[in-house]
């Protein structure tokens, strides 16, 4: 009973605060993050990927998370390591992915803000701790956020949120 209670309020953490949370959350939540639908929001334009200063994300890890994504027609621009301070203020900014080390709150692996206006997606924020930037899946399932998709709690799919029940596999419910 506590399980699930604490459950629910990190859900509701979760939606107050307008974030969507990592792994590790457990299944219940699914239900509750699918209500709005699966694809949240969509890019209009390719998104420019940054790997901010602090973060250890190897470009080699994160090409192969956006190759994976590309496959399925989520495209990027291109990626660079931030070079002009995009990630100071730990915001969102219009037109970019930032990828940024950071705390995230206790049992979940890492967090994705977005800005979505309507049903354009405008910006994203990527905390990995970096003791999980080498996580397989992670990336892959954070970017997956990133690029407007919700959780889906069928085995297999990467956008499972339990880490252990993901696999390199998408599909459109
Ligand atoms: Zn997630």
């Amino acid at each position: 009973m506590w399980l699930v209670f604490k459950r629910v309020l990190k859900v509701m953490f979760c939606i107050a605060f307008g974030l969507v949370c990592g792994y590790g959350i457990g299944t219940g939540v699914h239900y509750w993050l699918t209500q709005s639908g699966f694809i949240l929001g969509e890019w209009k334009g390719a998104p420019v990927v940054v790997i901010c200063e602090k973060s250890t994300l190897e470009d080699g890890r994160l090409q192969i998370a956006l190759d994976f994504w590309e496959n399925y027609g989520y495209s990027h621009a291109f990626f660079h390591r931030d070079i002009s301070k995009l990630c100071k203020k730990k915001e969102i900014i219009n037109g970019f992915i930032l990828i940024n080390d950071g705390n995230v709150p206790t049992g979940i692996l890492a967090q994705t803000r977005r800005a979505i206006v309507g049903t354009e997606l405008v910006g994203a924020y990527i905390v990995i701790p970096n003791e999980n930037t080498r996580l397989s899946k992670l990336v892959e399932h954070e970017l997956g956020h990133a690029f407007g998709l919700g959780h889906y709690d069928e085995k297999g799919h990467i956008m499972n949120p339990v880490l252990e029940r993901a696999l390199p596999k998408f599909w459109i419910p």
